[in-house]
C-alpha cells in the first residue's frame, strides 16, 4: 500500500514524463500538489478516484499557425496556443498572453495556476489561458490589429460564453480585446459579449476590471495585515513591473496611505524615494507606452538602475506583480534582512519555491499569486454576469464586490490553513481550499 506522500510523488514523476521539459508547469503542479497530502490523509476517496492524476491533465489543448503582415508587408508566423485546463467549475476562463518568451509549457502552467486561483474567487468560473510567442513590443497599431485578427480567425471556433472566455494578460489589454471581439462579431456573426473579458467599458466591459488585479492585491496584503494588527497606512512599499497590475496596485496602496517608493520594467529599475508619482507613470505606460526609463524625464531626484535588482530597495512590503520565477531565494534573504514582513504576488508564481520557502520560514505574511491576484479573474466573472444580464453595474457597486470577494478568500484560505494546523500559511490554505472545491464538482460528475 502507497501512502498519500508516496502517491503524490509519483503522481509528480509522472507529470514530468509526459511532460518533457515544461519546467515551469512542472514548478506549477509540484507547489499545489506536495501540500495535498493532509487531504489525500483525510479523504482517501479523492485518491482511489485519481482525482489528482486528472487535475494535472489539461482537457484540451490547441496550438494553430498564425501569419500576419507587418507594416512593410513583410510576412511572419507566430504560434497560438489555447489550453482548456478544467471545466469542473464552468466555462473555462483565463487570460491571452503574448509575448516572445510563450510557450506550451508557460501556457500550461499559468492553466493550472488559474483552475485554483478561479476556483477560489467562489464564481462559476473553471480554468484556462493562451497566447502567442509574438512580440507586441515597438509594433504599430495596425501591426497588433492584423495579428489580433489573425489570431482569433482560428481562435473563433473554440471559444464561446459558454465554452471558453478568454481575457488579457501581460501583452494583451483593452486594445488587443477590443481587436479579438471585433474579429470574433465579425466571423460568428453575433454579438456575444460574454465571450470576451477585459473589454472597453463602452461596449460591454466591466468597470474596474483594469484596476481590479491591482486593487486585489492590495485588499489581500490588507487582510493579511489585519491578522497581525497591522495596517497598510505608512508602510513603504516596493512594486515591480509596471503594467496593469502594477500600476493599479500603486494606485490602491497610495489611496490606502502607503508609500510606493520603486517600480520596474524589464531593463530597468526606478527608485524615487519621495514616493512614485502616479500620473507620471501612467502617462509613460499607458499612453507613450514607452520604457520606465522616460519616468526620471519628469522626476529628475528619481533614480534609474538600469538592469537594477528591486529587491535590494529596503521595504515593509511587497508586490512580485510582473513576471514568473522574478524573485529568487536571495532576493527574499535580502527582503527579510532589510524588514520586510509581507509579500502579496499580483503576477502568477513570481516567488522561486526556494524564496517561497524562506519567507514561510520566517513567518513572512506571504500571499500566493493564486490567492492574492484573483482579483482580476473575479472582476472578469463579475463582467460575464454583466454581460448576460445585459446590465452594466457602477464603479462603487463593483469596487465592493471585489473587496468582499478578496476578504472571502483571504479568509477561505487563512481558516483553511488553520483547518490542517498551519495558520499563517496561505499556501497550504489556499491550495488545499480551491483543491476541495474543483475536486468535489469533479467527483460530482463521476468518471469524465
Ligand atoms: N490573466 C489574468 C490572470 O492571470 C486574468 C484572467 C481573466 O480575467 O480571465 O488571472
Amino acid at each position: 500500500m502507497v501512502n498519500a506522500q508516496q502517491r503524490i510523488e509519483k503522481i509528480y514523476e509522472e507529470v514530468k514524463n509526459r511532460n518533457p521539459g515544461e519546467t515551469e508547469f512542472h514548478q506549477a503542479v509540484w507547489e499545489v500538489i506536495e501540500t495535498l497530502t493532509p487531504v489525500l490523509e483525510k479523504r482517501p476517496y479523492y485518491a482511489e478516484q485519481k482525482i489528482i492524476e486528472r487535475i494535472c491533465e489539461p482537457e484540451r489543448q490547441i496550438i494553430f499557425r498564425v501569419p500576419w503582415q507587418d507594416d512593410k508587408g513583410e510576412v511572419h508566423i507566430n504560434r497560438g496556443f489555447r489550453v482548456g485546463f478544467n471545466s469542473a467549475l464552468g466555462p473555462y476562463k483565463g487570460g491571452l498572453r503574448f509575448h516572445p518568451s510563450v510557450l506550451l509549457g508557460t501556457i500550461k502552467f499559468l492553466a493550472f495556476e488559474q483552475t485554483f486561483k478561479n476556483a477560489l474567487t467562489g464564481l462559476p468560473i473553471g480554468s484556462g489561458k493562451g497566447g502567442s510567442d509574438f512580440n507586441p513590443k515597438g509594433k504599430s497599431d495596425n501591426e497588433i490589429m492584423r495579428f489580433c485578427q489573425s489570431f482569433m480567425t482560428e481562435l473563433y471556433r473554440h471559444i464561446g460564453e459558454m465554452t471558453d472566455v478568454p481575457a488579457g494578460d501581460i501583452g494583451v489589454g483593452a486594445r488587443e480585446i477590443g481587436f479579438l471581439f471585433g474579429q470574433y462579431k465579425r466571423i460568428t456573426n453575433r454579438y456575444e459579449s460574454g465571450v470576451l473579458t477585459g473589454k472597453n467599458p463602452t461596449w460591454g466591459g466591466a468597470l474596474v476590471r483594469k484596476e481590479a488585479t491591482g486593487y486585489g492585491v492590495v485588499y489581500f496584503a490588507e487582510e493579511m495585515l489585519k491578522v497581525r494588527n497591522k495596517s497598510l497606512d505608512g508602510k513603504t512599499c516596493v512594486v515591480s513591473g509596471s503594467g496593469n497590475v502594477a500600476i493599479y496596485a500603486i494606485e490602491k496602496l497610495q489611496q490606502l496611505g502607503a508609500k510606493v517608493v520603486a517600480c520596474s520594467d524589464s531593463s530597468g529599475v526606478i527608485y524615487d524615494e519621495r514616493g512614485i508619482d502616479l500620473e507620471t507613470l501612467k502617462a509613460v505606460k499607458e499612453v507613450q507606452r514607452a520604457r520606465i526609463q522616460a519616468y526620471t524625464d519628469q522626476h529628475k531626484d528619481a533614480e534609474y538602475r538600469e538592469k537594477g535588482n528591486i529587491w535590494d530597495i529596503p521595504c515593509e512590503l511587497a508586490f512580485p506583480c510582473a513576471t514568473q520565477n522574478e524573485l529568487d531565494e536571495q532576493a527574499a534573504q535580502t527582503l527579510i534582512e532589510n524588514g520586510c514582513i509581507a509579500v502579496a504576488e499580483g503576477a502568477n508564481m513570481p516567488s522561486t519555491p526556494e524564496a517561497v520557502d524562506c519567507f514561510l520560514k520566517n513567518h513572512i505574511a506571504y500571499g500566493p499569486g493564486k490567492a492574492a491576484n484573483a482579483g482580476g479573474v473575479a472582476t472578469s466573472a463579475l463582467e460575464m454576469q454583466q454581460n448576460a444580464s445585459r446590465d452594466a453595474w457602477s464603479f462603487e457597486h463593483t469596487e465592493s464586490r471585489l473587496r468582499q470577494i478578496m476578504t472571502n478568500i483571504h479568509k477561505d484560505c487563512y481558516d483553511t490553513a488553520r483547518e490542517f494546523d498551519m495558520e499563517g500559511n496561505y499556501v497550504a490554505g489556499a491550495n488545499i481550499a480551491s483543491f476541495r472545491h474543483v475536486a468535489d464538482a469533479m467527483l460530482a460528475f463521476g468518471v469524465i
